[in-house]
């Protein structure tokens, strides 16, 4: 075993990671990046499409794990998708350098004022709209797609359906931003360039359009040199050093996921960035093997964001289905959620299988009525969900509500192909809370019961925020390693 000191090591090159990563090189501060996935940048190696699953399509499985249509066997390797399996729920995630940025849909959301107030009553709300969001979005190169596009572009033919199915049945629509560039796609467009969003790429990682966290802060990061970003790190648990230092046992894996050497990294300050579920299990993976001194408020207000899918049938008998091909880019979303009975943001979901179905994909992003919690559990040394479907009943109600509306208004059915009885509640994109901003840390992500621990990424979110969460985790970020930078590493 490798025993190696470093002053700085943050684990994960998601969102939180990337934003700390840049801040601190920014300020000539050395940093180690550890990632468990693969640099895919550096590798040389090609996302699959959605229609052939390939080297990037999941973390370490024999058969894919999209969230339907799953027929594809494949060769155990680590790809860029993976999906945490409970009883009542289903966690997909991104694995590599630049974590849930190379297989998301790219829906760069600001969440509604009133709402992120709700959940961050002692945070500073105006200078989050004045400066914290502009600034993530400014970095993670969030743009909107001409309107002009929108209407003549074929593989758009699924969001016109979809706005115009949602404004007939009285639902306000709006356009959404995103991070792929649109520019690029409309060069896509006219066959000037490799298609990548037009040509079935999105959820094991786009090849070409999409500004995920590898062409935007650690791009930045890494052209200040001071970054030094290790690939295929797992970091299994951590120990608290007499010394108030950390010591961190590593896993080095080759593609096959094999142990390949193992290595003990210690480092003065820590940076945990791992996303929600993998900050929570090695805190709390930590806490059960070595004693690491974690607070009592690790693992609660945890919550899957309101996560609900769903989706619709119907015959249109001349004027066709949703198209035969499809971006993989969403552009639209149905704003319900002021209403008092009903409250949800829905987002019409591309449904690239081409072939000219007459289905439409829902994904709603509901309140939370009631937090889960998370644990672990020491025998099967995994994580525990406190979380069933009584988490989920009002998200069902909504559903319900939504799709019944639809149908009265446009004719069609509950989708019973795509999920079982139509309803995925258990489909989750959105894992958060858990380790929550001023309950587990401070104001700022520094955890409680510590001088030099940091949490920055999704679980500093207690549970929900209304709206595709990782603007909101990049603000978060930002507004985090400001001060952290300011008064820790002076
Ligand atoms: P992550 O981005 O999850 O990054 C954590 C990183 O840490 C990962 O790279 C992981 O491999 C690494 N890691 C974990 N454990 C370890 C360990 N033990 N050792 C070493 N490394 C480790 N959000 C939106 O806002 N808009 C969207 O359109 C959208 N679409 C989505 C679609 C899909 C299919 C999925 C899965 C998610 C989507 N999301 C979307 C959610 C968004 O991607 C996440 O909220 C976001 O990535 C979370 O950021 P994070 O910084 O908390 O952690």
């Amino acid at each position: 075993t490798e025993i190696i000191d470093k002053d700085v090591v943050i684990i994960g090159s998601g969102y939180g990671g990337s934003v700390a990563a840049l801040r601190l090189c920014e300020k000539n501060i050395p940093v180690t990046l550890l990632e468990m996935g693969l640099d895919w940048e550096k590798s040389g190696k090609k996302f699959s499409a959605m229609s052939n699953p390939g080297h990037s399509a999941a973390w370490l499985k024999t058969k894919s794990i999209a969230p339907f249509f799953n027929l594809f066997s494949l060769e155990k390797f680590t790809g860029a998708l993976d999906r945490l399996d409970y009883e009542h729920i289903k966690i997909w995630v991104g694995r590599g350098v630049g974590g849930g940025s190379l297989v998301n849909g790219g829906m760069a959301v600001t969440p509604k004022m009133e709402y992120f107030k709700e959940m961050f009553p002692t945070l500073d709300t105006d200078k989050f709209y004045s400066h914290y969001f502009p600034l993530a979005n400014k970095e993670l190169k969030t743009n909107v797609a001409s309107e002009e596009f929108l209407e003549d572009c074929d593989f758009y033919k699924f969001n016109r359906v979809g706005e115009e199915e949602a404004h007939k049945a009285g639902y306000k629509t709006v356009r959404v931003p995103n991070v792929y560039d649109f520019k690029y796609m409309e060069q896509e467009y006219k066959n000037e360039v490799p298609r990548s969003a037009l040509a079935g790429e999105v959820i094991y990682g786009n090849n070409h359009g999409k500004n995920s966290l590898d062409k935007t802060y650690l791009r930045k990061a890494t052209a200040t040199r001071k970054l030094e970003i290790l690939e295929l790190h797992q970091v299994n648990h951590i120990t608290q050093n007499s010394d108030k230092s950390y010591s961190l046992d590593i896993s080095v894996i080759n593609t096959k996921g094999e142990e390949i050497q193992h290595k003990i990294i210690k480092t003065k300050k820590l940076i945990m960035a791992a996303g929600t579920m993998g900050s929570l299990e090695l805190l709390l993976k930590s806490q059960a093997k070595t004693q690491f001194p974690i607070d009592q408020n690790i693992g609660k207000e945890w919550g899957n964001n309101g996560n609900f899918m769903t989706g619709r049938n119907w015959v249109k008998a001349f004027s066709g289905g949703t198209g035969f091909q499809q971006s993989t880019i969403p552009v639209g979303g149905i704003d319900h959620w002021e209403d008092e009975k009903y409250p949800f943001f829905v987002e019409i979901a591309p449904l690239p299988m081409g072939m000219n179905v007459a289905t439409s994909l829902y994904l709603m992003v509901n309140k939370l009525k009631k937090f889960g919690g998370v644990s672990y559990d020491v025998k099967s040394e995994k994580l525990d969900l406190d979380w069933n479907k009584s988490h989920t009943a009002h998200m069902k109600d909504n559903a319900k509500y939504f799709l019944r509306s639809m149908n009265k208004a446009n004719g069609g059915t509950r989708a019973h192909m795509l999920f079982h009885n139509g309803f995925g509640a258990d489909v989750c994109y959105h894992p958060l809370g858990g380790i929550v901003l001023g309950k587990a840390t401070d104001q700022f992500g520094r955890l409680n019961g510590h001088q030099n621990l940091y949490v920055i990424d999704g679980s500093l979110i207690p549970g929900t925020i209304g709206v595709n969460p990782f603007v909101t985790i990049t603000a978060i970020a930002e507004y985090c390693m400001e001060e952290i930078i300011k008064k820790d590493f002076a």
